[in-house]
């Protein structure tokens, strides 16, 4: 689960990391309102989406005057900003944060990460931090410092003094760094955190360091023992299919094809999209129904599938091992009668009572195409994707 920078930042405080003053807004009163309780003359106005990159694509702006502030919350709020991080639909606005501005002498980056090769909390450094960073990791990897903590032992002073020297801090400064990454490994320990990013942490004219930015994605499977956190959700930012599927405890990702698959079992549904892609179709979706499919289970996949619009045909791929296949067809036609199924369906059910499914599927006065093999559902399926496409092109 991702936050909202205003409720990392807000989470870098409980740790001790300093941060700037800030206020969230929701309407452009608000944001009045937070420049007279933060005070000053100018003011950072910063959208809150879950993704970053906000900077070059118009979401964080340096106001001038409280009305800038007022004229940049109006725009920004209840739009949807694009960035690089977010995909080309972008994400929708709810927020701005209204912070003092900062002076930066310098920016840099930090992030504690998990790197699960070396099982270790892996933090990195950069001197050249700020809104370039991916290019200085795929050019010169070499200017990113990296330090593994040991998770028995902690972090250590050593730790430290490598990455501020690394980012070429000195004095106080080397001891501030100190108080930050101690603040952030508790942070990151104790939240069951799988990402802290903060870029840029930046030295300031007056020679201190300072969060400017904050980022936190928090471990799901954590997510139980955390009953505050879970509390920081925003499904508003979430992929509207995936929060559904949530909901009914299905395991949903969507993607950029157009034939929705839906599988038992998450490693078979691997299996089906490589199926696919290898038979020259893309698949819309990874959907697992799980090992204890019902009917009404199945149904809900079904209707999540459909409701993308890209999905032009769908094929079914269910080994029953424990789940029935007669309960899957059940489900198959529940849901085809509910919701207006516009695309051709290929199933392909193997295993318990699958002759008994396949056949009522068969009986039944629905336009569903049953397959015998793997190769043979792959191959239908994608034939069945591909007419679909040319027929909806030919008569736009
Ligand atoms: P991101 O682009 O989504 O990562 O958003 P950031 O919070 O990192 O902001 C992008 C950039 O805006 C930063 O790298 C800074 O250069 C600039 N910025 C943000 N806040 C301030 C500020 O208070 N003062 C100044 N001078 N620049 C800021
Ligand atoms: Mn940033």
């Amino acid at each position: 689960m991702n936050l909202h920078e205003f409720q990392s930042k807000q989470l870098f405080r409980d740790f001790g990391v300093a941060v700037p003053e800030g206020r969230v807004a929701g309407t452009p009163e608000d944001a009045k309102t937070a420049c007279a309780e933060l005070g000053g003359s100018r003011w950072v106005v910063k959208a809150q989406i879950h993704a970053g990159g906000r900077g070059k694509a118009g979401g964080v702006v340096l106001a001038e005057d409280a009305t800038e502030v007022v004229d940049v919350a109006g725009r920004l709020l209840g739009s949807r900003l694009a960035t690089h991080q977010s995909g080309p639909a972008g994400l929708p606005v709810g927020q701005v944060l209204v912070e003092q501005p900062t002076a930066i002498a310098r920016e840099l980056y930090l992030s504690l990460l998990v790197d699960r090769a070396a099982e270790r909390v892996l933090i990195m450094a950069s001197a050249a931090g700020g809104m370039d960073i991916e290019q200085v990791a795929a050019q010169t990897p070499e200017r990113i410092i990296q330090v593994h903590v040991h998770p028995a032992a902690g972090l250590q002073p050593f730790h430290v003094r490598r990455l501020a020297f690394g980012l070429g801090l000195e004095g106080g400064q080397i001891k501030s760094l100190g108080g930050i990454l101690s603040g952030l490994y508790r942070l990151f320990t104790t939240c069951d955190a799988s990402l802290v990013e903060v870029n840029p942490l930046v030295v300031t004219e007056a020679g201190e360091l300072l969060a400017l930015d904050a980022k936190v994605n928090l471990d799901d499977n954590a997510l139980g023992r955390h009953l505050h956190l879970q509390a920081l959700r925003d499904p508003d930012q979430e992929d509207a299919r995936e929060a559904e599927a949530k909901a009914h405890e299905l395991n949903y990702i969507s993607l950029d094809g157009d034939i929705g698959c839906m599988v038992n079992g998450a490693g078979l549904a691997m299996a089906t999209m490589d199926l696919v892609k290898l038979h020259g179709g893309a698949p819309a979706n990874f959907l697992d129904v799980g090992g204890g499919a019902t009917a009404a289970r199945v149904a809900e996949a079904f209707k999540l599938i459909l409701s993308d619009a890209k999905v032009r045909a769908v094929l079914v791929n269910i080994f029953g091992g424990i789940v029935r296949c007669d309960l899957i067809a059940e489900g198959i036609m529940q849901a085809v009668r509910e919701v207006e199924v516009a695309v051709p369906i290929v199933v392909r059910l193997e295993g318990t009572n699958a002759e008994q499914g396949l056949k009522m599927l068969a009986d039944s006065d629905l336009a569903v195409e049953t397959a015998s093999s793997l190769t043979e559902a792959a191959d239908k399926v994608v034939a069945a994707a591909a007419s679909g496409a040319a027929s909806k092109g030919s008569s736009e």
